[in-house]
Parts: structure tokens; C-alpha cells; sequence
């Protein structure tokens, strides 16, 4: 046995400050509800206190947005308001590896990840949306599309600039402006963004972002003033989102969960196959909304693959986050941890065998070992429900019918992943199943160029891509 040296990434890269405030109208201000403390994760230590909006600062922001709308963002040319966003992509560029390492003290995700994933997708996300701000009216969406106005977003925890940079490169690409909140766990990278944002010297009122937790999302997507809704985060409180918005005219958007089949053949290439089972649910923590979080095998090969699975699991490595070494990261929360604790206890009380990844785990902060459960029937809660950690529920089939029956046997509708040596069967495959994202031979590939998005529970709308331009815009 050898170990690895340490080969931690310095924190102070992240040139974290004491406090954080929002950005409202183009300044930094003090908001006018109770501050929050946001926690590094793998620490369990406070990082910083962040002020938080009230009611009023969300009115504030609101009407900022659209003074702004109306006077110079609505107006401008794309081609100007192009050169702000590109500038935007490349600032976050130049800023990569402060951005990653405090993605990484945020949320606790490993900083190979934040450095090699989330922060150049963010950046990718205003370069290619700067280059639409032109075109808009070639898009194919009818010769003169128009802003809606004011954009209301809210976001999760799991990607917290990214997904700020999936809201905001969009909509302001279309014209309009924007008020986001970012999750309560996870504001920092989102006030650097408006740092970014600042200096990038866009008209103020254009962006304002306004942490604070639940209640000011409410109050966000409720406000009169808002023409568009964009919301990324759980089912429940998409629906929640969506019955606010019924009758208003506002144009909503729900990327919500997810329960992915990742499907695998008896002539897949298997040791191909294991790393992107590995990256499909254990890559983020399994904190993905298109987590390959059920494996469906062909029974002829499932023992062999399982094997090949345990032994590949049991190599990857958790704990401290900014270990460049470091494979799986902290549970962003507390609440998490005890959420995907409690669905594992409910997968071995209904019958299921659990494995679990032998690794050592750090004695402080939020951690959970890499966990396998074979013999998964349909009917079990950790085959039905979003666990959203690093548990894998594996399922069998016997016929490529059986394998498209129960994938498709699920609520959400979010990606699949197909893995065989025959191209036509991954094209009949991709036929049926009722998913917004198939991938073939690989797992969780992100690109701006193109739509992601979901069916049924997992929500309406496409991000990305020429369909998600359509989100922002009066057709
Ligand atoms: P969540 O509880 O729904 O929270 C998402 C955001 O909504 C947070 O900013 C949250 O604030 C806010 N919020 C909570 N209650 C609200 C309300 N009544 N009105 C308006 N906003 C409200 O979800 P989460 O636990 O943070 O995130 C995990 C979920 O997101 C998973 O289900 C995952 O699948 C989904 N997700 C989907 C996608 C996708 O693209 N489809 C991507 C990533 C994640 P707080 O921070 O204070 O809770
Ligand atoms: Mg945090």
C-alpha cells in the first residue's frame, strides 16, 4: 500500500472576506433582512456572513430591473450589449481559480471539479450567449423577436455559478434584465459574479442578485414587476413556483429533478461503461438533477459489471475538497447528509443489499461514502425518489423492451444514458425514452450549445442552446 501526498489547493486564492453584500442597482448594499452565515461544509466552520434581502429590497431590485430594462438594456443594440456579456466570460476566465476554490470552500465539491467543470462552463455559457445577442432575429424564433422584461431566477446549491451563469447569459443575451437569488448554502461565487458584473461596467439595475433563503425566492417569483420566472431546484417547490405564476402572464420556466436510467447492454465496452457509471452518479457528490442514479444492466452481464464496479468505487477518494487528489467532496448541508442518510435506511429496510466503498472518511465535516445497492426492485423508495448523494440503486432487465419499460417507469424525465456497441440501437433507444437528455457511451457532458431540460416532474422549458433563447424572448 502507498498513499498520495497531500496536494491541497491554497484557500487563499479565494480571497474570502468576513462579509458578503448584495448587489442591488449596481452598488453593494446592506440588505434589510437577518444576515446568513454560509458554512464550508467539509468543515462544518463559518466562512462569512452575508446580508440578505427583506421585502423591500426585492421591490427595489424589481423596479431597478426595469428602470433599467426600459431605459438602456431593452434598447441597446445586440451588438452592444454582446460586448458586455463577452466581457463578462472572459472576466470570469481571468478570475477561473479564485472563482473554483471558493466554489469549492461553498459547497464542498472537489476542486478538480470546480476548476475543471463549473467555472470554464460558466464562462463558456456568456461566450456563447454573447454571440447570440446579434443574431437573435436568425434564431429561427420569428424575424423579430423581443425581451420580456424583467427576469425573476432562483437557483440551487449544487452548481451555484453555474447555474447563475446558465440563468443570466441567456437573459440578458435577449434584452432583458435580472434579479437572481442564489441558495441560501451557497451565495459567494454569485456576489463575485456581481463583483464581476460591476467592473464589467454594465448599466446598473441590469443584474441584482439578492441572497437570503426561501422566502425571498417566494417574494421574488410573486413580485408583480417580473415578466419571466426561471427556476432551477426541487420538484416540490417547483410546484410551489408554478401555482404562484397560474394566471399571471408570466412566462415561466421549471428545471426541477430528476431520476436518470443509465442503461447498460451486454456488448457494452464494460470497463468504458464502469467510468461513466462512476461519473454519472458519483461526480458532484451525486448532487446532480441528472444524476445517472439508477443502473439498469443486462442480467448476463450484471454480476461481472457489479465486481468491476466495487472495485472501481472503492478507489475513489473523499474528503478535504481542495485536494486536487480529491474524487468525491463534501454533502453541501447537514439537512442533505440526513436526507440521503435517511433514504439509505429505507433502502435496506425494504430489502435492498446495500455496498458501501470501504474509503476512510474525514472525522469532521459532511461526508458520505460512495454507496452501491444491487437487488433494487421498482417499488423501493431509492428506485422512485431523488436521493441526491453518492447512492446508486441497480436494477437488472432481460430485453431492450424491458430495459426502455423501466426507464421510463418514473415520474421525471430529466437524461438517460445508453451504453452499447451498436449505433442502431442507441437510436431506438433514444427514440423511447421519454428523457430531455439521452447520452450514448458517456454521462453527464455539458454544453452550452446545447438544450437541457426536462419531462413531466423534472420540469418544462430548455436551457441552452438555440431552444433555450426561446425562454427569454417575445416570439
Ligand atoms: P430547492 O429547495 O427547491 O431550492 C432551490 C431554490 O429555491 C433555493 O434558492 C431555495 O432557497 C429556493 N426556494 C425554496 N423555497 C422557495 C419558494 N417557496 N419559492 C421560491 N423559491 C424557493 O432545491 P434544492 O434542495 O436547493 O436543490 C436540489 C434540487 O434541485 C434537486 O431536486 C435537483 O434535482 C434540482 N436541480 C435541478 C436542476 C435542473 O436543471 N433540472 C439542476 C440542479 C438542481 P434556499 O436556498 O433558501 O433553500
Ligand atoms: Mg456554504
Amino acid at each position: 500500500m502507498w498513499e498520495y501526498a497531500p496536494a491541497p489547493e491554497s484557500r487563499d486564492i479565494a480571497n474570502l472576506r468576513p462579509s458578503y453584500r448584495m448587489f442591488l442597482d449596481g452598488e453593494f448594499v446592506e440588505g434589510g433582512g437577518e444576515p446568513l452565515k454560509t458554512v464550508n461544509p467539509a468543515t462544518e466552520e463559518v466562512l462569512a456572513e452575508v446580508s440578505t434581502a427583506n421585502s423591500s429590497d426585492v421591490d427595489k431590485a424589481v423596479k431597478a430591473a426595469r428602470r433599467a430594462h426600459e431605459r438602456v438594456w431593452g434598447r441597446m443594440p445586440g451588438a452592444e450589449r454582446a460586448k458586455y456579456i463577452f466581457r463578462i466570460a472572459r472576466m470570469i476566465a481571468e478570475r477561473a481559480r479564485e472563482l473554483a476554490v471558493l466554489e469549492s470552500l461553498d459547497n464542498g465539491k472537489p476542486i478538480r471539479e470546480s476548476r475543471d467543470v463549473d467555472v470554464p462552463t460558466a464562462s463558456a455559457h456568456f461566450f456563447y450567449h454573447a454571440g447570440w445577442a446579434d443574431k437573435l432575429g436568425y434564431a429561427g424564433l420569428g424575424p423579430d423577436p423581443r425581451p420580456l422584461g424583467v427576469a425573476g431566477q432562483v437557483i440551487p446549491w449544487n452548481f451555484p455559478l453555474l447555474m447563475a451563469a446558465w440563468k443570466i447569459a441567456p437573459a440578458l443575451a435577449c434584452g432583458n434584465t435580472v434579479v437572481l437569488k442564489p441558495a441560501e448554502t451557497t451565495p459567494l461565487t454569485a456576489l463575485v459574479l456581481a463583483e464581476i458584473v460591476q467592473q464589467a461596467d454594465l448599466p446598473p439595475g441590469v443584474v441584482n442578485i439578492l441572497p437570503g433563503a426561501g422566502d425571498v425566492g417566494a417574494e421574488l417569483v410573486g413580485h408583480a414587476g417580473v415578466d419571466k420566472v426561471a427556476f432551477t431546484g426541487s420538484t416540490d417547490v417547483g410546484k410551489i413556483i408554478q401555482r404562484t405564476v397560474a394566471g399571471t402572464g408570466k412566462k415561466l420556466t421549471l428545471e426541477l429533478g430528476g431520476k436518470a436510467a443509465n442503461v447498460v447492454f451486454d456488448d457494452a465496452p464494460l470497463d468504458q461503461a464502469v467510468e461513466g457509471i462512476v461519473n454519472g452518479i458519483f461526480f458532484n457528490q451525486g448532487h446532480v438533477c441528472c444524476a445517472g442514479s439508477r443502473l439498469l444492466v443486462q442480467e448476463s452481464v450484471a454480476d461481472e459489471l457489479l465486481a468491476k464496479l466495487h472495485a472501481r468505487v472503492s478507489t475513489l477518494r473523499v474528503g478535504d475538497p481542495l485536494d486536487k487528489n480529491t474524487d468525491v467532496g463534501a454533502i453541501n448541508s447537514r439537512e442533505q447528509l440526513d436526507k440521503i442518510t435517511s433514504l439509505v435506511e429505507s433502502g435496506e429496510a425494504e430489502g435492498a443489499q446495500r455496498w458501501t466503498s470501504p474509503c476512510p472518511l474525514p472525522e469532521k465535516g459532511f461526508f458520505f461514502a460512495p454507496t452501491v445497492f444491487a437487488g433494487v426492485s421498482q417499488a423501493m423508495r431509492i428506485a422512485r425518489e431523488e436521493i441526491f448523494g453518492p447512492v446508486l440503486s441497480v436494477l437488472t432487465f432481460r430485453t431492450p423492451d424491458e430495459a426502455v419499460a423501466k426507464a421510463n417507469n418514473t415520474p421525471y424525465g430529466l437524461s438517460a444514458g445508453i451504453w452499447t456497441d451498436k449505433g442502431s440501437r442507441i437510436l431506438w433507444m433514444a427514440d423511447r425514452l421519454r428523457a430531455g437528455v439521452v447520452w450514448a457511451n458517456t454521462f453527464n457532458r455539458f454544453d452550452p450549445t446545447a438544450p437541457f431540460g426536462g419531462y413531466q416532474e423534472s420540469g418544462f422549458g430548455r436551457e441552452g442552446g438555440r431552444a433555450g433563447l426561446e425562454a427569454y424572448l417575445d416570439v
